[in-house]
């Protein structure tokens, strides 16, 4: 192994929406900051899993999600027109090229370190304190040092290897594609096509499931599935791959023969990663929990707030899928992202401290825009403080209120006006 030669003040494994969103946010502080990233990409599952749209960013009306992310996605739909349908409290649907780009500017322009091409294997830890992670790549293996470590792998990766316990959980996993050369002017109302293509014959359990733009002529596909696998086996990985890539073509020519508009249609791209919902759970000191997210508690350690509907995906005949909506947000404590084991581990994003229920809903990755930024901000925060499980609260949140978060609930925000 390579000596650990280089040292970096805050270390973010994992270039998804969550882990760019960290390195920005940290980088932004003054911390030097290496974003670790195993493809070639920024976005993880929103342009390497090809998933859009990119929700859900309030409810009732009122935006429950603020700050960097979404004015990055603003200032890229207004910059570059078509690279994105409208912001919306649902959310905008982006062209993944156009995403990929504007995270490595963004990330760049903040004076992030990014490495690409690099798995983060695992880590060496000295009591309380990681004092730095393994990586391997074509240049062979190396360790970097750091004094604050983002696990934003999505699967607890730096976590995992820590030895801090997990929760393994597990939903259906998707191979996203894209459809384009569709003639939109012929194609019927969605649930006119929602019936063609269930009596044509479904080829997983799931029914249409295609989100428009922002190419007038192309959608995004979220209807392959395999269920029952280990998304953190390879061989399972492999088979969901393979399989769900057989369904796309599949799906593809059910559309072709049956959907008026797509008689001229192609497959645009499979996704080069397959859609994860659901691996590790990190422990954290507060597990965010299914009566946190349907009675839309607060915490006074609240550094960010969601509102996305619980999204268990299962087959519905054996009964482990569930999907409904919130009726108001709920707060992500500070706790949720620390460990009770380590004084300089952040844990954002999709491998968050929840149950089940909690994290079919805080997965999404508007959520995971707001999580990264608390993340990083945090992480940054935690250099001079030095545990990130004792960091005051109340500077982190009025760091994240100057950058646009919203961190309270929305009765308290109309009684203030805000
Ligand atoms: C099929 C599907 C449909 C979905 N639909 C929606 C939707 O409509 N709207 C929505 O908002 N959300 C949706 N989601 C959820 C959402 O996409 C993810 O939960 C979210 O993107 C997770 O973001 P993240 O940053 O935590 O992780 P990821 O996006 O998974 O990013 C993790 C990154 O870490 C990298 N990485 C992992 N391990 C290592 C390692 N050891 N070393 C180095 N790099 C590593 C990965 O390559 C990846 O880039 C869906 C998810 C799936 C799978």
């Amino acid at each position: 192994m390579q000596a650990g030669d280089e040292s970096f003040d805050v270390i973010v494994a994992g270039g998804g929406i969550s882990g760019t969103m960290a390195a920005i946010a940290a980088a932004r502080e003054g911390a030097r900051t290496l974003l670790v990233e195993r493809h070639a990409a920024l976005g993880g599952m929103a342009t390497l899993g090809l998933v859009q749209p990119i929700t859900t960013w309030g409810i009732g009306g009122q935006y429950v999600i603020g700050g960097t992310g979404r004015r990055m996605l603003e200032g890229m739909i207004q910059r570059h027109p078509g690279s994105a349908t409208e912001l919306s409290l649902y959310g905008p649907t982006c062209d993944a090229e156009h995403l990929k780009r504007e995270l490595e500017e963004q990330a760049l322009a903040c004076g992030v370190r990014l490495r690409y091409h690099s798995w983060v294997t695992g880590v060496e830890s000295d009591g309380e304190r990681i004092a730095g992670v393994r990586m391997v790549s074509k240049a062979g293996e190396c360790f970097v040092r750091g004094e604050v470590f983002v696990d934003a792998t999505g699967d607890g990766d730096v976590a995992a290897g820590a030895g801090v316990p997990v929760e393994v959980g597990s939903q259906g996993i998707t191979l996203m594609f894209t459809i384009a050369g569709i003639d939109r002017e012929r194609c019927p109302e969605r649930d006119e096509m929602a019936e063609i293509y269930r009596q044509a014959g479904p080829l997983s359990y799931r029914g249409l499931c295609i989100f428009w733009g922002p190419r007038a002529d192309a959608c995004y596909v979220n209807m392959t599935e395999v269920e029952d696998l280990d998304a953190l086996d390879p061989d399972d990985l492999t088979h969901a791959t393979v399989e769900c890539r057989r369904q796309a073509w599949g799906i593809l020519d059910v559309f072709r023969r049956h959907v008026p508009g797509f008689q001229r249609a192609y497959i645009a791209q499979t996704a080069p990663a397959p859609g994860i919902r659901e691996s590790r759970h990190v422990q954290g000191l507060h597990v965010l929990s299914a009566d946190d997210v349907r009675e839309g508690r607060d915490f006074e350690d609240t550094i960010a707030r969601a509102a996305c509907p619980v999204d268990i995906h299962g087959s519905h005949e054996g009964g482990r899928g569930d999907y409904h909506g919130l009726r108001r947000s709920y707060g992500v404590p500070w706790r949720s992202l620390v460990t009770a084991q380590f004084a300089n581990l952040v844990v954002t994003g999709r491998c968050l401290s929840a149950d089940h229920v909690a994290h079919s809903s805080v997965r999404r990755m508007a959520p995971g825009f707001a999580l990264g930024e608390a993340a990083g901000i945090g992480a940054a925060q935690a250099l001079a403080h030095g545990d990130v499980r004792a960091l005051p609260v109340a500077p982190l949140q009025a760091r994240l209120r100057e950058f646009g978060a919203i961190l309270d609930p929305e009765e308290r925000r109309e009684k203030s006006g805000a």
